[in-house]
């Protein structure tokens, strides 16, 4: 489903990725590790084409994203087809980014009105099913700022269902809430991944990761490291720099 190739990204002269292949199946979940400054975020970004990337591609589902190929030549689609594309990749941030202005139910309701253009009664109807799957039909009406963190964080994954998402791309969903809220939105993705949703999840909640993974990637100065299933990246790293990162986070 995500096919990621030879992807390198420059910020002028620091190279913060430097060739990243990876590969995500249909219904997979995998989880990327790494120190802060590593290029996690960045790789994210790469995928949707919130980055442009310098060298390399990312396909979704077969497409690719934010070029189009004419011969051995990439060049860049209009904005119009990037934000098409980008429809259909759900992102959930570190810090909600919920519409302030917006209920709960209009947040949701949203892209799928005004970006996709789907018919307002199904949307309705879908945007109640995906409250309730978070748990949050009951706050249907409130304002963002009316919820806890982690109900806001739910919001946001509903937001991303709402797409109809060929992946949805996770960047720290827990790092800014409080720990006792941080249960309560991994127990909505480990539902996700359960009913088969596509994931890419940045996070240090290596507990998610053990359990809910097929794949752990360890991303480190731009380069993946060690990638295999949790077991032995997590349990038996073969790299020093895994090691010692997971010293520190375990
Ligand atoms: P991570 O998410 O793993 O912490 P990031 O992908 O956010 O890492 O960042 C990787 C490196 O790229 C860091 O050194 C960061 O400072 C740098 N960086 C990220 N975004 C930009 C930007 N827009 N301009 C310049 N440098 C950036
Ligand atoms: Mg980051």
């Amino acid at each position: 489903m995500v096919d990621v190739r030879g992807v390198h990204k420059s910020y002028g002269p620091l190279e913060v990725l430097r060739g990243v292949d990876l590969r995500v199946g249909a219904g997979e979940v995998t989880v990327v590790l790494g120190p802060s400054g590593s290029g996690k975020s960045t790789l994210l970004r790469a995928v949707n084409h919130l980055e442009k990337i310098d060298r390399g591609f990312v396909a979704i589902d077969g497409e690719l994203i934010g070029y189009r190929r004419s011969g051995d030549r990439l060049h860049e689609l209009k904005e119009r087809e990037i934000l098409r594309q980008r429809s259909r990749i759900g992102f959930v941030f570190q810090s909600f980014n919920l519409f302030p202005h917006l209920t709960v139910r209009q947040n949701v309701a949203e892209a799928p009105l005004s970006a996709q253009r789907r018919p307002r009664e199904e949307v309705e109807e879908l945007t109640a099913e995906l409250l309730d799957r978070v748990g949050l039909r009951d706050k249907a009406d409130a304002y963002p700022r009316q919820l806890s963190g982690g109900q806001q964080q739910r919001v946001a994954i509903a937001r991303a269902l709402a797409l109809r998402p060929k992946v949805i791309l996770f960047d720290e969903p827990t790092s800014a809430l409080d720990p006792e809220l941080v249960g309560e939105v991994l127990e909505v993705m480990r539902d996700l991944a359960r009913s088969g949703t596509t994931m890419i999840v940045v996070t240090h909640e290596i507990g998610f990761a053990r359990e809910v993974a097929d794949t752990v990637v360890f991303l480190d100065e731009g380069l993946i490291v060690e990638q295999g299933p949790p077991a032995q990246v997590l349990d038996a790293p073969r790299h020093e720099r895994t090691r010692a990162f997971l010293g520190k986070v375990l």
